[in-house]
């Protein structure tokens, strides 16, 4: 078993919230937090779609969306969807005919906005397809693209709007008898999404997509996401997360799942805690860790790996660890095995070695998993 056992301190208390299905994936309720992200290359261009949507499936991708801003793209979808590892969601503007092609070519979810996409009949059109075909309906309101009346009585984007706009989708769907949907609200403002979202908590059981849109490039897009979808996880809103980088979806996906690691609501792969280094380590901390995440991406067993510099806190972390490595000095360091000194081991074969010793504890786990299931 894991050394991460469950502390009362650090419980989260999620929302609750009523449970959709997106395809095969359970979103809301007590099921896992999805983790989502969103293709960027011309849907159009299938080969490359389907590369992209199983590079992030592999990375561990629960949803994937993909624009259809047009009709031939609506028709690549089809066959995207056929060959996709994981439900995917049509992304949808304004085109109700779009939001009734993408249904009708299997798209597990339309992220459309019932309130922008024309009048009641093509709204009831729109709604009857996604139930024909079982597709589920995202609400995505988003402070860039407020409607016209709440942006005249609010005079700004604020929370209250986003709120307000949010339920006058919801009614929509709700008068049509449509209750399979979830709801995002999001702003590239960290604190506007936070209230935004808090706001919609409270008014809808509804499941929570929970985004910071535009976040920006990968460091501050990360630490912006960080910020802003970790503070609300962690008051226990949200049930599925997109986390959007100006950068590779791959990237949106690890840091997704960092986020929800750090806060112990998903767990997947190796779990590395690693000191920054100073002039005390034993050996190369960067470049060590630099080598071990890539070493260790084709672990998906939930484990920790702790590798410090020194015994300053060496031991300590390694307590909490499956697996550690301190560095001790002349050249080789002690390997931890379950909160244990086991061994030593010489710096220069230690990659090898703990990639070979994580792999031994992600095989025990399974074997452990399975023989309990
Ligand atoms: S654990 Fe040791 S090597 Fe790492 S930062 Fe602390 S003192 Fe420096």
């Amino acid at each position: 078993m894991s050394l991460n056992h469950v502390r009362p301190w650090r419980d989260i208390y999620r929302r609750k919230s009523r449970q959709i299905m997106v395809g095969n994936v359970p979103v809301g309720g007590d099921a896992p937090i999805a983790v989502q992200t969103m293709t960027n290359t011309l849907t159009t261009d299938v080969a490359a779609t389907v590369a992209q949507i199983q590079a992030a499936a592999e990375a561990g991708a629960d949803i994937v969306r993909v624009s259809v801003p047009d009709e031939p793209s609506a028709k690549a979808l089809k066959e995207i969807v056929r060959e996709s590892p994981v439900p995917i969601v049509a992304d949808i503007h304004f085109h109700y005919k779009r939001g009734i092609e993408a249904a009708e070519a299997g798209a597990a979810c339309l992220r459309i906005n019932p309130g922008n996409i024309g009048d009641e009949k093509r709204v009831k059109e729109v709604i009857k397809a996604a139930r024909d075909h079982n597709c589920s309906i995202r609400i995505g309101v988003n402070a860039g693209s407020l409607e016209k009346h709440l942006l005249e009585k609010y005079a700004e984007p604020c929370p209250e709007a986003m709120v307000e706009s949010g339920l006058e989708h919801i009614r929509i769907l709700e008068d049509n008898d449509f209750h399979n949907f979830k709801i995002s609200v999001k702003a590239s403002d960290v604190f506007l999404s936070a209230a935004a979202y808090q706001g919609i908590a409270e008014a809808t059981d509804a499941p929570i997509h929970l985004g910071i849109t535009e976040a920006g490039g990968l460091v501050s897009g990360t630490i912006k996401s960080a910020i802003g979808l970790g503070n609300l996880l962690w008051m226990g809103i949200g049930d599925t997360i997109r986390v959007s980088l100006s950068a590779d979806p791959v990237e949106e996906v690890k840091v997704g799942f960092e986020i929800l690691k750090s806060l112990g609501l998903r767990h997947r792969g190796v779990n590395i805690i690693s000191c920054p280094s100073c002039a005390r380590q034993g050996f190369d901390v960067i470049k060590t860790v630099e080598s071990l995440e890539h070493r260790l991406e084709h672990i998906k067993t939930p484990m920790s790996l702790s590798i410090i510099g020194c015994v300053v806190n060496g031991p300590g972390e390694a307590l909490m660890t499956d697996v550690g490595f301190t560095g001790g000095g002349a050249g080789s360091g002690m390997v931890y095995l379950a909160g244990k000194a086991s061994h030593k081991m010489s710096n220069d074969q230690m990659i090898d070695h703990i990639v070979e010793e994580v792999e031994k504890k992600a095989a025990e786990i399974d074997a452990a998993q399975e023989a309990a299931e």
